[in-house]
């Protein structure tokens, strides 16, 4: 489902280069749970944006559910990103504008504009927030907020979902509720790279990949 070669990045900075990634070889079968661990500046967000094609490997090869991601033009990246990606960050990114209901329709892909809506509205009453679809972002517990951009990411049911410290700003028990839906996504065939320093996020997944300085350090089965 995804396989990197060689992968490099280097971004260019003021005061020098930074290699943020040194040749990563990685491949996640269909249906994997995999967890990225490692130190903060070692490059496993760079890593996600690579495999959803946000950002473009300096050089390697990165190929993403049987798409070769260096032959999209910048149009055939974001139907990449639509059509096969579920993208969950750390701090949420709704748009403070729109009401939930109305964040999660935003992110329907033109595939999906016949049951698109009643997708949302599905997700949303799974995940505890049907009375909540009409309120802004703001109004909501950071629980709320983050079940709200899982649906988003969840909508055009994506093959691969991307997590980069999905239950860094949460409480334990919303953290365990966003776990349980990932968990839940996999159980479904989803496949899943999930960057976290959460142990209890750690042991949902099924393999655990340490990173450092760039490259991949080790690659265990829990
Ligand atoms: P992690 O997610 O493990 O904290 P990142 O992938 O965010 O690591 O960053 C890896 C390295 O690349 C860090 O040194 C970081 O400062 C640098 N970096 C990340 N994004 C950029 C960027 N857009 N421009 C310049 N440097 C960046």
């Amino acid at each position: 489902m995804i396989q990197l070669d060689h992968i490099a990045k280097v971004y260019p900075r003021a005061d020098g280069l930074v290699h943020a990634l040194v040749g990563v070889n990685l491949e996640v079968p269909r249906g994997r749970f995999v967890a990225i661990r490692g130190p903060s500046g070692c490059g496993k967000s760079t890593l996600l944006s690579i495999v959803g094609a946000l950002g473009s490997p300096t050089s390697g090869r990165a190929v993403v559910a049987g798409e070769d991601l260096a032959a999209l033009s910048p149009g055939g990246k974001a139907r990449f990103r639509a059509r096969t990606i579920g993208f969950v960050f750390q701090m949420f990114h709704l748009l403070p504008y729109l009401t939930v209901l109305e964040n999660v329709v935003a992110a329907v892909s033109p595939e999906h504009r016949a049951d698109g809506v009643r997708r949302a509205v599905e997700l949303l009453s799974r995940f505890g927030l049907a009375r909540r679809r009409g309120h802004r972002p703001a109004e909501l517990s950071a629980g709320e907020r983050q079940r709200t951009a899982i649906a988003r990411a969840m909508v055009n049911q994506p093959a691969v979902l991307l997590a980069d410290e999905p239950t860094g700003n949460l409480d334990p028990d919303n953290a365990s509720e966003v776990m349980a839906i990932l968990a839940d996504y996999h159980r479904q065939g989803g496949t899943v790279l999930l960057v976290t320093h959460d142990e209890a996020a750690t042991a949902v997944a099924q393999q655990v990949i340490l990173m450092r300085d760039g490259a991949i350090e080790d690659a265990a089965r829990t």
